[in-house]
């Protein structure tokens, strides 16, 4: 089968390779993947950023972990999922046994397998699910929806402990993330949803996904907009969701965030982040969280009910769809930042 394959970090980008169809073990699910979309983790692993080395275990390996797919087998143990059913990659692989486990937080697991980081993934033909992240989804999502279940549920989580009803939202980056952080708001009842971004292509992408206000903060300083634009409803964010993953933004996120705020971190960075605990945290009481992945089943459950209610759509958000021959041009549009969210269509 087709499988996109990085070889050795030394190699940059991916190669395309011909390799045997896996096997399922008996806790195994064998799909067929119809629809797998590019991550910005998987750009990492394109040029291979010292973080890959903390990551990934094995090499070569198949990059993908935002797909969807069709069962062709089950392995002897598994239960409630049969050959037909459809199903979505859930990341987060858990131990079952650690004490995040048991306490409820598989998605913090202390010996966490990460699905298409830690063992194979999904920009194949066929790939091998472990029971414990296959989520079996109605047949009424569309394999090209359903893969993106996994990137919805971060911006999801967001807006759920921002509390945004009749608040103010500030959500800084508009790739997918910020793309689906910007929708939820609307749906969730924030009085206004204000989009940042460099990027003036994603900017009018997160007006139809219901942004009120854009700002571009390479022509307007991002602070005072917000505060201007924000003054009747509490002179500054009730909520920022930061999904651009840059240290000066989310610095700069703290002086526009208003007394009792919450400012959710979804973007990631290994960049110092200078902040002057009195000022913007303590005498604002502000409330910062920092999110990563879905709580298993819960969120699932909810973003599931909003895509098959017709709440949210994600259709402007997938800008491309490539085979898995075209992986080339798909990682270039990828890397130029050009579109929103790739899709590989096997
Ligand atoms: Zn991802
Ligand atoms: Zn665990």
């Amino acid at each position: 089968m087709k499988a996109i394959m990085k070889i050795k970090k030394e190699r940059e980008g991916f190669e395309l390779c011909d390799v045997p169809m896996p096997c399922a073990g008996d806790r195994d699910i064998l799909i067929k993947v119809r629809s797998a979309a590019i991550c910005g983790s998987d750009l990492k692993f394109c040029k291979w950023t010292a973080w890959c080395d903390n990551v990934v275990k094995f090499l070569p390996f198949i990059p993908g972990h935002e797909l969807c797919g069709e069962v062709v087998e089950v392995g002897k143990k598994v239960k409630g999922i049969k050959v037909g059913d459809r199903i979505a990659a859930e990341t987060h692989i858990s131990c079952g046994v650690c004490w995040q486990c048991r306490h409820a937080r598989p998605h913090t697991c202390e010996r966490m397998e990460l699905f298409g980081h830690t063992i194979n993934g999904g920009f194949c033909e066929y790939t091998l699910i472990p029971e414990r992240a296959a989520r079996k989804i109605s047949n009424d999502i569309p394999f090209d929806y359903g893969c993106l279940l996994e990137p919805m549920g971060i911006p999801f989580r967001a807006v759920e402990v921002g509390e945004v009803a009749k608040d103010a939202v500030v959500v800084v980056g508009c790739g997918p993330i910020g793309q689906f952080a910007v929708a939820f708001s609307k749906i969730s009842g924030a009085e206004v949803v204000i989009a940042v971004d460099i990027n003036d292509k994603r900017l009018n992408l997160a007006k139809k996904m219901g942004a009120n206000y854009l700002i571009n903060p390479q022509r307007e300083a991002v602070a005072q907009k917000v505060k201007n634009l924000t003054t009747e409803y509490g002179r500054g964010a009730g909520l920022v969701i930061d999904a651009s993953g840059s240290a000066g933004a989310m610095k700069d996120a703290f002086s526009y965030l208003r007394p009792g705020g919450k400012f959710v971190i979804l973007g990631q960075t290994d960049a110092p982040l200078p902040l002057n605990p009195s000022l913007d945290i303590v005498f604002k009481e502000a409330q910062v969280t920092g999110l990563f992945g879905r709580k298993i089943w819960d969120t699932w459950e909810k973003t599931e009910k909003l895509l098959l209610a017709g709440k949210i759509d994600p259709a402007p958000v997938i800008t491309h769809r490539f085979s898995l021959d075209d992986f080339e041009k798909a990682f270039k549009v990828a890397l130029s930042g050009e579109g929103c969210k790739i899709l590989f269509i096997p």
